[in-house]
Protein backbone atom coordinates (compact mmCIF):
# COMPACT_ATOMS: atom_id res chain seq x y z
CA UNK A 1 0.00 0.00 0.00
CA UNK A 2 1.63 3.56 -1.18
CA UNK A 3 0.45 5.77 0.98
CA UNK A 4 0.08 9.37 0.76
CA UNK A 5 -0.14 11.43 4.50
CA UNK A 6 -0.78 14.83 2.68
CA UNK A 7 -3.76 13.78 0.13
CA UNK A 8 -6.98 15.40 0.45
CA UNK A 9 -7.68 17.00 3.99
CA UNK A 10 -4.45 14.82 5.56
CA UNK A 11 -6.52 11.50 6.79
CA UNK A 12 -5.08 9.21 4.80
CA UNK A 13 -3.22 7.15 7.60
CA UNK A 14 -6.09 7.63 9.87
CA UNK A 15 -8.87 5.83 7.57
CA UNK A 16 -6.59 3.88 6.49
CA UNK A 17 -6.33 2.35 10.44
CA UNK A 18 -9.44 3.05 10.74
CA UNK A 19 -11.61 1.83 8.09
CA UNK A 20 -8.91 -0.37 5.66
CA UNK A 21 -7.38 -2.41 8.38
CA UNK A 22 -10.00 -4.10 9.74
CA UNK A 23 -11.72 -5.22 6.69
CA UNK A 24 -8.35 -6.86 5.27
CA UNK A 25 -7.97 -8.46 8.98
CA UNK A 26 -11.06 -10.07 8.43
CA UNK A 27 -10.10 -11.09 4.67
CA UNK A 28 -7.28 -12.35 6.39
CA UNK A 29 -5.16 -10.17 3.67
CA UNK A 30 -1.83 -8.77 5.65
CA UNK A 31 -0.63 -5.23 3.90
CA UNK A 32 2.62 -3.54 4.03
CA UNK A 33 1.97 0.04 4.23
CA UNK A 34 4.79 2.36 2.27
CA UNK A 35 4.13 6.12 3.24
CA UNK A 36 5.45 8.59 0.86
CA UNK A 37 7.13 11.35 2.17
CA UNK A 38 7.45 13.54 -0.71
CA UNK A 39 6.40 14.09 -4.94
CA UNK A 40 7.73 11.72 -6.97
CA UNK A 41 8.64 9.24 -3.84
CA UNK A 42 6.03 6.90 -5.06
CA UNK A 43 7.10 6.84 -8.71
CA UNK A 44 10.68 6.34 -7.82
CA UNK A 45 9.71 3.34 -5.29
CA UNK A 46 8.10 1.53 -8.15
CA UNK A 47 10.67 1.57 -10.38
CA UNK A 48 13.47 -0.58 -9.18
CA UNK A 49 11.20 -2.56 -6.80
CA UNK A 50 10.72 -6.30 -7.13
CA UNK A 51 7.01 -6.97 -8.01
CA UNK A 52 7.16 -10.26 -7.74
CA UNK A 53 6.67 -10.31 -3.83
CA UNK A 54 3.76 -8.64 -4.25
CA UNK A 55 -0.35 -9.64 -5.12
CA UNK A 56 -1.41 -5.94 -5.83
CA UNK A 57 -0.45 -2.37 -6.02
CA UNK A 58 -2.69 -0.72 -3.67
CA UNK A 59 -2.77 3.45 -3.62
CA UNK A 60 -4.53 4.99 -0.69
CA UNK A 61 -4.35 8.95 -1.82
CA UNK A 62 -6.12 11.01 -4.97
CA UNK A 63 -5.47 10.40 -8.65
CA UNK A 64 -2.54 12.05 -8.63
CA UNK A 65 -0.23 9.15 -6.98
CA UNK A 66 -1.77 6.22 -9.02
CA UNK A 67 -0.36 8.81 -12.22
CA UNK A 68 2.62 8.52 -10.28
CA UNK A 69 2.83 5.25 -9.77
CA UNK A 70 1.65 4.12 -13.27
CA UNK A 71 4.68 6.00 -15.05
CA UNK A 72 6.80 4.98 -12.63
CA UNK A 73 6.30 1.21 -13.75
CA UNK A 74 6.01 2.77 -17.39
CA UNK A 75 9.82 3.94 -16.63
CA UNK A 76 11.16 -0.02 -16.03
CA UNK A 77 12.47 -1.65 -18.69
CA UNK A 78 10.08 -4.64 -18.24
CA UNK A 79 6.91 -2.41 -18.03
CA UNK A 80 4.78 -4.70 -19.63
CA UNK A 81 5.64 -7.56 -17.26
CA UNK A 82 5.10 -4.78 -14.73
CA UNK A 83 1.84 -3.97 -15.89
CA UNK A 84 0.47 -7.34 -14.77
CA UNK A 85 0.54 -6.37 -11.11
CA UNK A 86 -3.05 -5.61 -10.64
CA UNK A 87 -3.30 -1.99 -8.94
CA UNK A 88 -5.82 -0.73 -6.59
CA UNK A 89 -7.04 2.97 -5.66
CA UNK A 90 -8.27 3.43 -2.45
CA UNK A 91 -9.82 6.85 -2.18
CA UNK A 92 -7.37 8.92 -0.02
CA UNK A 93 -7.63 11.83 -1.82
CA UNK A 94 -9.40 15.33 -2.36
CA UNK A 95 -9.60 13.93 -5.95
CA UNK A 96 -11.11 10.39 -6.54
CA UNK A 97 -12.44 10.45 -9.78
CA UNK A 98 -10.99 6.60 -10.24
CA UNK A 99 -12.11 5.47 -6.76
CA UNK A 100 -15.69 7.08 -7.51
CA UNK A 101 -15.74 5.29 -11.20
CA UNK A 102 -14.75 1.91 -10.41
CA UNK A 103 -17.49 1.94 -7.40
CA UNK A 104 -20.18 3.02 -10.15
CA UNK A 105 -18.92 0.43 -12.78
CA UNK A 106 -19.18 -2.35 -9.80
CA UNK A 107 -23.66 -1.10 -9.70
CA UNK A 108 -23.14 0.28 -6.03
CA UNK A 109 -25.08 3.21 -5.57
CA UNK A 110 -23.02 6.72 -5.43
CA UNK A 111 -21.53 7.53 -2.18
CA UNK A 112 -18.37 9.93 -0.95
CA UNK A 113 -15.93 10.14 1.78
CA UNK A 114 -15.53 7.15 3.96
CA UNK A 115 -18.43 4.71 2.34
CA UNK A 116 -16.69 5.67 -0.93
CA UNK A 117 -13.48 4.17 1.07
CA UNK A 118 -15.16 1.31 2.38
CA UNK A 119 -16.65 -0.02 -1.23
CA UNK A 120 -13.54 0.19 -2.48
CA UNK A 121 -11.71 -1.60 0.56
CA UNK A 122 -14.61 -3.92 -0.05
CA UNK A 123 -13.62 -4.65 -3.54
CA UNK A 124 -10.52 -4.81 -3.03
CA UNK A 125 -11.22 -7.64 -0.63
CA UNK A 126 -12.47 -9.71 -3.24
CA UNK A 127 -9.74 -9.20 -5.14
CA UNK A 128 -11.10 -9.18 -8.53
CA UNK A 129 -8.90 -7.51 -11.44
CA UNK A 130 -10.11 -6.59 -15.06
CA UNK A 131 -8.05 -4.64 -17.99
CA UNK A 132 -7.80 -1.06 -18.26
CA UNK A 133 -7.12 1.10 -21.20
CA UNK A 134 -4.13 3.72 -20.80
CA UNK A 135 -3.98 6.74 -23.28
CA UNK A 136 -0.52 7.95 -24.28
CA UNK A 137 0.09 11.93 -24.33
CA UNK A 138 3.06 13.14 -26.19
CA UNK A 139 3.82 17.09 -25.81
CA UNK A 140 5.51 19.03 -28.44
CA UNK A 141 8.48 19.43 -25.87
CA UNK A 142 9.05 15.91 -25.91
CA UNK A 143 7.59 14.31 -22.54
CA UNK A 144 5.22 11.56 -22.72
CA UNK A 145 3.22 10.33 -20.12
CA UNK A 146 0.63 7.17 -19.31
CA UNK A 147 -2.80 8.56 -18.24
CA UNK A 148 -5.59 6.63 -16.74
CA UNK A 149 -8.28 9.20 -15.82
CA UNK A 150 -8.11 12.19 -18.12
CA UNK A 151 -6.88 15.11 -19.92
CA UNK A 152 -8.22 18.80 -19.37
CA UNK A 153 -7.18 22.42 -20.58
CA UNK A 154 -9.61 25.44 -20.10
CA UNK A 155 -12.05 25.79 -17.46
CA UNK A 156 -12.12 22.27 -15.36
CA UNK A 157 -8.00 22.49 -15.59
CA UNK A 158 -7.57 25.73 -14.06
CA UNK A 159 -10.77 24.99 -11.30
CA UNK A 160 -8.14 21.25 -10.67
CA UNK A 161 -5.19 23.94 -10.42
CA UNK A 162 -6.74 27.26 -8.68
CA UNK A 163 -8.20 24.64 -6.22
CA UNK A 164 -5.42 22.95 -4.94
CA UNK A 165 -5.10 25.63 -2.20
CA UNK A 166 -8.14 24.52 -0.38
CA UNK A 167 -7.64 20.91 -0.61
CA UNK A 168 -7.88 20.64 2.80
CA UNK A 169 -11.82 21.07 2.16
CA UNK A 170 -11.59 17.43 0.71
CA UNK A 171 -13.92 17.20 -2.57
CA UNK A 172 -15.79 20.23 -1.38
CA UNK A 173 -12.43 22.63 -2.82
CA UNK A 174 -14.03 21.72 -6.30
CA UNK A 175 -17.45 23.55 -5.99
CA UNK A 176 -15.41 26.73 -4.95
CA UNK A 177 -13.54 26.40 -7.01
CA UNK A 178 -15.80 25.93 -9.91
CA UNK A 179 -17.78 28.65 -8.54
CA UNK A 180 -14.71 31.03 -8.65
CA UNK A 181 -13.77 30.00 -12.13
CA UNK A 182 -17.58 31.17 -13.35
CA UNK A 183 -16.76 34.58 -11.98
CA UNK A 184 -13.67 35.75 -14.24
CA UNK A 185 -15.40 32.44 -17.25
CA UNK A 186 -12.06 33.07 -19.64
CA UNK A 187 -12.00 32.09 -23.27
CA UNK A 188 -8.61 29.60 -24.72
CA UNK A 189 -8.15 29.92 -27.96
CA UNK A 190 -6.18 26.81 -29.70
CA UNK A 191 -6.94 24.08 -32.39
CA UNK A 192 -8.57 20.92 -31.57
CA UNK A 193 -8.43 17.53 -33.68
CA UNK A 194 -10.08 14.09 -33.12
CA UNK A 195 -10.25 10.70 -34.69
CA UNK A 196 -13.79 9.48 -34.02
CA UNK A 197 -14.21 6.18 -32.37
CA UNK A 198 -16.63 5.47 -35.02
CA UNK A 199 -14.72 5.57 -38.20
CA UNK A 200 -11.37 4.07 -37.34
CA UNK A 201 -10.95 0.80 -39.13
CA UNK A 202 -8.10 -0.98 -36.59
CA UNK A 203 -9.85 -0.49 -32.89
CA UNK A 204 -7.47 -0.60 -30.16
CA UNK A 205 -8.72 -3.57 -28.75
CA UNK A 206 -7.21 -5.16 -31.97
CA UNK A 207 -4.13 -6.65 -30.30
CA UNK A 208 -2.22 -5.32 -34.13
CA UNK A 209 -3.08 -1.72 -33.45
CA UNK A 210 -2.46 -1.72 -29.45
CA UNK A 211 0.87 -2.80 -29.31
CA UNK A 212 4.34 -1.98 -30.78
CA UNK A 213 5.15 -5.95 -31.59
CA UNK A 214 8.73 -6.17 -31.56
CA UNK A 215 10.16 -7.97 -34.91
CA UNK A 216 10.95 -11.36 -34.67
CA UNK A 217 14.77 -11.67 -33.34
CA UNK A 218 14.65 -8.99 -30.95
CA UNK A 219 12.41 -10.64 -29.13
CA UNK A 220 14.15 -13.42 -28.59
CA UNK A 221 17.83 -11.09 -27.60
CA UNK A 222 15.74 -9.31 -24.45
CA UNK A 223 13.27 -9.14 -22.76
CA UNK A 224 12.36 -6.02 -22.25
CA UNK A 225 10.22 -4.19 -24.49
CA UNK A 226 10.17 -1.00 -26.15
CA UNK A 227 7.25 1.45 -24.69
CA UNK A 228 3.93 1.08 -26.95
CA UNK A 229 3.96 2.52 -29.96
CA UNK A 230 1.28 5.85 -30.99
CA UNK A 231 0.24 4.10 -34.21
CA UNK A 232 -2.81 6.40 -34.98
CA UNK A 233 -0.53 9.42 -34.21
CA UNK A 234 1.58 11.26 -36.62
CA UNK A 235 4.39 14.14 -35.10
CA UNK A 236 3.15 17.18 -33.63
CA UNK A 237 5.07 18.87 -36.35
CA UNK A 238 2.66 17.94 -39.22
CA UNK A 239 -1.17 18.17 -40.03
CA UNK A 240 -3.01 15.65 -38.78
CA UNK A 241 -4.37 12.50 -41.00
CA UNK A 242 -7.12 13.68 -43.47
CA UNK A 243 -9.62 11.05 -42.14
CA UNK A 244 -9.21 13.45 -38.55
CA UNK A 245 -12.04 15.98 -38.00
CA UNK A 246 -10.98 19.43 -37.11
CA UNK A 247 -12.71 21.54 -35.27
CA UNK A 248 -13.47 24.49 -36.90
CA UNK A 249 -13.91 26.52 -33.83
CA UNK A 250 -10.95 28.09 -32.02
CA UNK A 251 -12.69 29.57 -29.02
CA UNK A 252 -13.22 27.17 -26.23
CA UNK A 253 -14.20 27.19 -22.29
CA UNK A 254 -12.86 24.05 -21.70
CA UNK A 255 -11.57 21.19 -23.25
CA UNK A 256 -11.46 17.36 -21.68
CA UNK A 257 -10.61 14.20 -22.87
CA UNK A 258 -11.63 11.52 -20.45
CA UNK A 259 -11.28 8.03 -20.17
CA UNK A 260 -13.49 6.81 -17.10
CA UNK A 261 -17.25 7.75 -16.14
CA UNK A 262 -16.50 10.21 -12.87
CA UNK A 263 -14.28 13.16 -13.27
CA UNK A 264 -14.83 13.56 -9.47
CA UNK A 265 -16.66 12.25 -6.66
CA UNK A 266 -19.80 14.09 -7.58
CA UNK A 267 -18.98 14.66 -10.88
CA UNK A 268 -20.42 11.60 -13.54
CA UNK A 269 -18.95 13.00 -16.71
CA UNK A 270 -18.78 10.59 -18.96
CA UNK A 271 -21.79 7.76 -17.75
CA UNK A 272 -21.12 5.54 -20.91
CA UNK A 273 -17.27 4.84 -19.64
CA UNK A 274 -15.76 1.81 -19.05
CA UNK A 275 -12.68 0.64 -17.79
CA UNK A 276 -11.92 -0.81 -21.60
CA UNK A 277 -13.98 0.25 -23.75
CA UNK A 278 -11.32 1.06 -26.21
CA UNK A 279 -12.77 4.99 -26.31
CA UNK A 280 -11.79 8.55 -24.99
CA UNK A 281 -14.60 10.34 -24.07
CA UNK A 282 -13.40 13.56 -25.88
CA UNK A 283 -15.67 16.97 -24.46
CA UNK A 284 -15.80 20.30 -25.16
CA UNK A 285 -17.61 23.24 -25.08
CA UNK A 286 -17.23 26.41 -26.97
CA UNK A 287 -16.74 30.07 -26.56
CA UNK A 288 -20.03 32.45 -26.25
CA UNK A 289 -21.62 29.89 -23.71
CA UNK A 290 -23.49 31.92 -20.27
CA UNK A 291 -22.51 31.87 -16.89
CA UNK A 292 -25.34 30.21 -16.46
CA UNK A 293 -25.96 27.29 -18.86
CA UNK A 294 -22.36 26.77 -18.01
CA UNK A 295 -23.18 26.09 -13.89
CA UNK A 296 -25.99 24.53 -15.18
CA UNK A 297 -24.10 21.74 -17.03
CA UNK A 298 -21.88 21.01 -14.13
CA UNK A 299 -24.64 21.00 -11.83
CA UNK A 300 -26.30 18.24 -14.02
CA UNK A 301 -23.10 16.73 -14.11
CA UNK A 302 -23.74 15.56 -10.52
CA UNK A 303 -26.09 13.35 -12.13
CA UNK A 304 -24.75 13.14 -15.16
CA UNK A 305 -27.48 14.35 -17.17
CA UNK A 306 -25.84 16.91 -18.36
CA UNK A 307 -26.20 15.92 -22.47
CA UNK A 308 -29.90 15.64 -21.32
CA UNK A 309 -29.63 19.50 -21.95
CA UNK A 310 -28.93 19.67 -25.43
CA UNK A 311 -26.82 22.70 -24.99
CA UNK A 312 -25.41 23.93 -28.32
CA UNK A 313 -21.81 24.93 -26.49
CA UNK A 314 -21.71 21.31 -25.34
CA UNK A 315 -20.35 18.91 -27.82
CA UNK A 316 -19.44 14.93 -26.57
CA UNK A 317 -17.68 12.52 -28.85
CA UNK A 318 -15.98 8.81 -28.42
CA UNK A 319 -12.38 9.46 -29.95
CA UNK A 320 -9.39 7.21 -30.22
CA UNK A 321 -7.14 9.85 -30.60
CA UNK A 322 -7.38 13.41 -30.37
CA UNK A 323 -4.69 16.88 -30.73
CA UNK A 324 -5.00 19.92 -28.57
CA UNK A 325 -2.81 23.12 -30.24
CA UNK A 326 -3.26 25.81 -27.90
CA UNK A 327 -2.57 29.33 -29.38
CA UNK A 328 -0.04 30.44 -26.87
CA UNK A 329 1.45 28.97 -23.53
CA UNK A 330 -0.68 31.25 -20.97
CA UNK A 331 -2.72 28.62 -18.59
CA UNK A 332 -2.80 25.04 -17.50
CA UNK A 333 -3.73 22.01 -18.82
CA UNK A 334 -3.71 18.82 -16.50
CA UNK A 335 -3.05 15.19 -16.72
CA UNK A 336 -5.04 12.79 -14.22
CA UNK A 337 -5.39 16.07 -12.14
CA UNK A 338 -1.61 16.55 -11.97
CA UNK A 339 -0.82 20.42 -13.83
CA UNK A 340 1.26 20.13 -17.06
CA UNK A 341 3.03 23.59 -18.84
CA UNK A 342 0.35 24.08 -21.48
CA UNK A 343 1.96 23.21 -25.10
CA UNK A 344 0.56 21.21 -27.92
CA UNK A 345 -0.41 17.87 -26.86
CA UNK A 346 -1.73 15.27 -28.25
CA UNK A 347 -2.77 11.58 -27.69
CA UNK A 348 -4.21 7.81 -28.48
CA UNK A 349 -6.07 4.57 -26.25
CA UNK A 350 -3.99 1.93 -25.60
CA UNK A 351 -6.46 -1.14 -24.96
CA UNK A 352 -5.86 -3.61 -21.85
CA UNK A 353 -2.71 -2.07 -21.13
CA UNK A 354 -2.73 -2.54 -17.17
CA UNK A 355 -5.10 -4.35 -14.69
CA UNK A 356 -6.90 -2.81 -11.97
CA UNK A 357 -8.60 -4.33 -9.07
CA UNK A 358 -12.58 -4.20 -10.00
CA UNK A 359 -15.76 -4.97 -8.62
P1 LIG B 1 -5.10 14.80 -3.87
O1 LIG B 1 -6.31 14.21 -4.49
O2 LIG B 1 -5.37 15.24 -2.48
O3 LIG B 1 -4.53 15.86 -4.75
P2 LIG B 1 -3.00 13.13 -4.85
O4 LIG B 1 -2.85 11.67 -4.75
O5 LIG B 1 -3.42 13.67 -6.16
O6 LIG B 1 -4.01 13.63 -3.74
O7 LIG B 1 -1.60 13.72 -4.40
C1 LIG B 1 -1.23 15.03 -4.65
C2 LIG B 1 0.28 15.15 -4.78
O8 LIG B 1 0.94 14.86 -3.55
C3 LIG B 1 0.92 14.22 -5.78
O9 LIG B 1 1.46 15.00 -6.82
C4 LIG B 1 2.05 13.53 -5.03
O10 LIG B 1 3.24 13.50 -5.76
C5 LIG B 1 2.26 14.41 -3.84
N1 LIG B 1 2.81 13.70 -2.65
C6 LIG B 1 2.97 12.38 -2.43
N2 LIG B 1 3.45 12.15 -1.19
C7 LIG B 1 3.61 13.36 -0.61
C8 LIG B 1 4.07 13.79 0.67
N3 LIG B 1 4.43 12.93 1.61
N4 LIG B 1 4.07 15.12 0.90
C9 LIG B 1 3.66 16.01 -0.01
N5 LIG B 1 3.21 15.66 -1.25
C10 LIG B 1 3.19 14.36 -1.55
MG1 LIG C 1 -4.48 15.35 -7.03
Amino acid sequence: VLLNPQSGAGRALEDFQVVVQPMLADADITPTVFVTERPQHAQEKVQDEDLSQWDVLVVMSGDGLLHEVLNGLMERSDWEQALQTPLCILPGGSGNALAASINYYAGNDHVAKKKLLTNCTFILCKGLHAPMDLVSLSTASGKRFFSFLGFGWGFIADVDIDSEKYRRLGNARFTLGTLQCLVRLRIYQGRLSYLPAATEPGSPRDPKTRRATPTAGTEALSEDRELPADTLLVPLGQPVPPHWVVVPEEEFVCVYAIYQSHLGTNLLMAPEARLHDGCIHLFYVRAGISRVALLKIFLAMGRGTHLDLNCPHLHCIPVRAFRLEPRGSAGIMTVDGEALACEPVQGQIHGHMCRVVTG
